[in-house]
């Protein structure tokens, strides 16, 4: 799967998944703007991958959830790079309590983020995309955007959510060759993770090592943690994919908890 010279925006690559799909982009031949809330650690990663292949990144302050920030931000990269071929809507926060005790605050925050966040930044790259006839646009889900867990209301919408808006891209998009697809990742030990675990463990009245063994991975094949690396594999595939053949789409990676 081969990305030469296709300009790629990644929201929330300073950290977690993100970055390891902006790492993978960029090793396929991409240039990748890191887009991050966390501008001193988006440089840094594009520093990082700069050293490896010079010109393959940038970092680009961007709040998904603000409409001037994002129009911004892309149209940094299109000054910078021309065009953009391939967004990865990515960055999310996760935020856990039962729906009696989650305060709407957090609620409204939560959907701001994944929501309007993956809406706000399709919007901004589409034009570009229409007018070269062509694109990928994958958002950020999760098995959560397929069945639910208890504590995680706003983000088991919101990732449910994100389905619909795919399959609207991919219809919309259709005639014009812009494609979008939702990835579905299981449990990846990032920092989104690792706040969970102590917090889930004090919500359920459970250990820390029970909220991993039983909570996250107990409904895996095999006990394992779903990487980074597999994610950013199959994000290689939806952008890289040739054809209208692969849209509308949700692939789980998950080490077999959610088969369907
Ligand atoms: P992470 O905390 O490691 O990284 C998230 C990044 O998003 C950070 O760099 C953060 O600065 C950025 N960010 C947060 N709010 C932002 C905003 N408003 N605007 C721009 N950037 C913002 O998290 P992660 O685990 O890598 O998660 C990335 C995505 O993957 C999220 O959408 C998450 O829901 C999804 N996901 C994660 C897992 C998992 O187990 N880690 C599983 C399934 C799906």
């Amino acid at each position: 799967m081969d990305l030469t010279n296709k300009i790629c925006i990644v929201t929330g690559a300073a950290s977690g998944i993100g970055l390891g799909i902006a790492t993978r982009f960029a090793q396929a031949g991409a240039k990748v703007a890191i887009a991050d809330l966390n501008l001193v650690a988006a440089q840094a990663a594009a520093d990082g991958l700069n050293a490896a292949r010079a010109g393959s990144a940038m970092a680009v302050a961007m709040d998904v959830t603000s409409e001037d920030q994002v129009n911004a931000g892309t149209a940094a990269v299109v000054a910078q790079w021309g065009t953009v071929n391939v967004l990865v809507s990515n960055a999310g926060i996760q935020i856990v309590n039962p729906v009696q005790d989650f305060a709407y605050a957090d609620w409204k925050k939560m959907l701001a983020i994944h929501l309007d966040g993956a809406f706000l930044t399709s919007k901004a790259v589409m034009p570009h995309m229409i007018a070269q006839g062509s694109g990928a646009v994958i958002l950020m889900g999760s098995v959560h955007s397929k069945t639910a867990s208890p504590l995680k209301s706003a983000y088991v919408t919101a990732k449910h959510g994100l389905l619909g808006l795919a399959r609207t891209i991919a219809r919309e998009g259709g005639q014009h060759g812009v494609r979008s697809n939702v990835i579905c990742p299981g449990f990846v030990r990032t920092p989104l993770v690792d706040k969970q675990i102590p917090e889930q463990a004090r919500e359920l009245g459970i250990s820390e090592d029970e909220v991993v063994k039983k909570v996250m991975l107990g409904q895996t094949v095999d006990g394992e943690f779903t990487s980074i690396e597999d994610v950013a594999e199959v994000a290689l595939l939806f952008a890289a994919f040739p054809t209208n053949a692969l849209t509308g789409q949700s692939l789980v990676v998950s080490h077999g908890w959610f088969m369907e």
